[in-house]
């Protein structure tokens, strides 16, 4: 858990304004894992101010992104997705619930962008996304299995 005073620190570092406002979004975005959009970050930090607009948000964002507080993730098709867990991680993308789940793994920080590709682009960044079922979703499939299972031999009796 990040605190407020680690949010707070983060923002000075960066040389921007403290609004009750900005801090209270950063200090969401800084504290969840669930990599959220513009409008999951709107609809949670309207609970503690009812009189935000989505484009405060957006723009705060945008903000904290361009300071390099804040990554996108790459979402899909979906609307573009935040993370501010700034430490090196990977994603993986459930392609059921759509949940982005971070993991760390020492062997893919050893990967290196192929000499040859470097000489011929202007590299910004490299990221490693995996996707497939979420353990959640793995579960819930299981169950429907079995349920289905329990049925036919109901059927057969
Ligand atoms: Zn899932
Ligand atoms: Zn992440």
């Amino acid at each position: 858990m990040e605190n407020n005073y680690y949010c707070k620190e983060k923002l000075e570092q960066k040389g921007l304004r403290i609004t009750p406002q900005r801090l209270s979004i950063f200090c969401f975005l800084s504290n969840t894992k669930s990599h959220p959009s513009a409008e999951n970050v709107y609809l949670e930090v309207r609970k503690q101010f009812p009189n935000i607009s989505f484009d405060t948000v957006n723009r705060t964002m945008t903000c904290l992104f361009k300071n390099g507080l804040l990554k996108m993730v790459e979402s899909g098709h979906g609307p573009r997705r935040y993370d501010a867990n700034l430490k090196p991680h990977y994603h993986f993308r459930c392609l059921e619930c759509k949940k982005i789940i971070d993991f760390e793994s020492p062997e893919y920080d050893k990967i290196k962008i192929p000499e040859d590709v470097q000489k011929k682009f202007k590299i910004y960044n490299q990221k490693i996304i995996l996707e497939g079922i979420c353990p959640d979703c793995l579960k819930k499939q299981a169950i429907k299995k079995s349920d289905f299972s329990e049925k036919d031999k109901l059927n057969k009796k």
